[in-house]
């Protein structure tokens, strides 16, 4: 009989905090368990947004047999920095995204589900793929920014710059007029 070696499993699970081993649920309906897991994750990019390199992701999820598998419910949090959209100063926040997911064995990577193996689901998986969609693609620093003058790249947040403002285009005039709440704007005949 081959020895065990309890230290690598004890390496893998501390390499992998979000790996979870769901043997006690496989076949079992009605059987759940939450998992409440933190630990870090790698660096993340979409537009301007970045999750920094080993950045403190948390997750939890609740774990039932579905299917050939598990089915994984929960929410993913991380925070992230970016640059305001209209003055270009640094923001940061936290995003916390919502899942359902499918693990099955086998499963095809590129397909709906996640694939599992050895009666182990890594909830990173589902974590980060949750967060890239959950993540702000032009956030602001504040909903009531200025930003910046098209003229002269003064931020106006800082006060109004000495630039002429641009006429707006007339064409868009009529529109404006059109769109303007409390004007009313009926065929009479
Ligand atoms: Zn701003
Ligand atoms: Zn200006």
């Amino acid at each position: 009989m081959r020895p065990t070696f309890p230290w690598v499993l004890v390496q893998s699970v501390a390499v992998k905090p979000f790996v979870v081993n769901v043997a006690d649920l496989m076949h079992r309906p009605g059987v759940r368990r939450t998992e409440h897991l933190v630990g870090i994750t790698a660096a993340m990019t979409v537009a301007a947004t970045d999750v920094v390199d080993q950045a403190a992701l948390e997750v939890e999820s609740k774990l039932e047999p579905a299917g050939l598998g598990i089915l994984a419910t929960g929410w993913a949090q991380v925070d992230w920095q970016s640059l305001c959209r209209r003055c270009e100063q640094p923001v940061v926040g936290t995003t916390r995204a919502e899942f359902q997911e499918q693990f099955e064995p086998g499963a095809d990577p590129d397909g709906d589900t996640f694939p599992m193996s050895r009666d182990q689901v890594d909830l990173e998986l589902v974590a980060r793929e949750a967060i890239l969609l959950d993540l702000p693609l032009a956030p602001v620093c504040r909903e009531e920014c200025a930003g910046l003058c098209p003229t002269c790249g003064a931020d106006l947040n800082d006060g109004a710059c000495t630039c002429v403002p641009v006429a707006p285009d007339p064409r868009w005039a009529a529109l404006d007029v059109l769109f303007t709440p409390g004007t009313q704007h009926t065929e009479e005949g």
